[in-house]
């Protein structure tokens, strides 16, 4: 059972591959913030990566993007309980990406943020061993330097809100993707 109640509600888009790239990429730019995160070079989900992403994505024709609005019940919750409500979202999301990745080849992207898979939060990349759960974790968008307030605002219409006063705004956005080589695909 959830600590808050919240509702949440789930929109795709889908387009070409190179329209994505060409319109909401700069690996450069996010590079940079991605530098000044802990979990850089120290989660095996964030950057740097070792093969080139630009190739990796080329591979793939389509992306669905999926943003999800998670919107609580109650206004102006602490941001220090925000992950009551993102985390119960990213293992739910999670779980659906895995699950088209079982019926369409392609490669998923979940969230930024603390790894959800290892428990004690201390991933093996420190250590320099492999990753203990390859087959849950997921990059997200922004590490491989997608613009997601762009992407919220120009492919959903509604932007991403950050909290003020230490508080959580009126909705979170998750924002998540496949690229693959099908047709259109649906998110439900
Ligand atoms: S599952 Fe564990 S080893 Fe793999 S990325 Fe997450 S924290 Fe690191």
């Amino acid at each position: 059972m959830n600590r808050y109640d919240y509702r949440y509600e789930d929109y795709a888009v889908n387009l070409p591959t190179e329209v994505y790239i060409s319109g909401f990429r700069d690996t450069q730019r996010f590079l940079e913030y991605c530098k000044q995160c802990k979990n850089y070079g120290a989660v095996w989900a964030c950057p740097p990566f070792e093969h080139d992403t630009t190739e990796e994505l080329k591979k793939y024709s389509n992306v669905i993007i999926i943003a999800t609005k998670i919107i609580p019940e109650i206004k102006n919750l602490p941001l220090s309980e925000a992950n009551h409500l993102l985390r119960p979202e990213r293992l739910r999301i999670e779980r659906k990406l895995r699950d088209i990745e079982k019926e369409n080849e392609g490669k998923s992207f979940a969230f930024a943020g603390d790894c959800l898979y290892c428990p004690d939060g201390r991933c093996s990349r420190m250590e320099g061993r492999a990753c203990v759960h390859p087959e849950l974790v997921r990059p997200s968008l922004e590490a491989y330097g997608f613009d997601l307030e762009k992407t919220a605002s120009e492919l959903f219409g509604f932007p991403i809100l950050w909290s003020r006063n230490k508080s959580i705004p009126e909705y979170l956005t998750l924002i998540s993707g496949f690229f693959h080589n099908s047709g259109n695909l649906i998110f439900k």
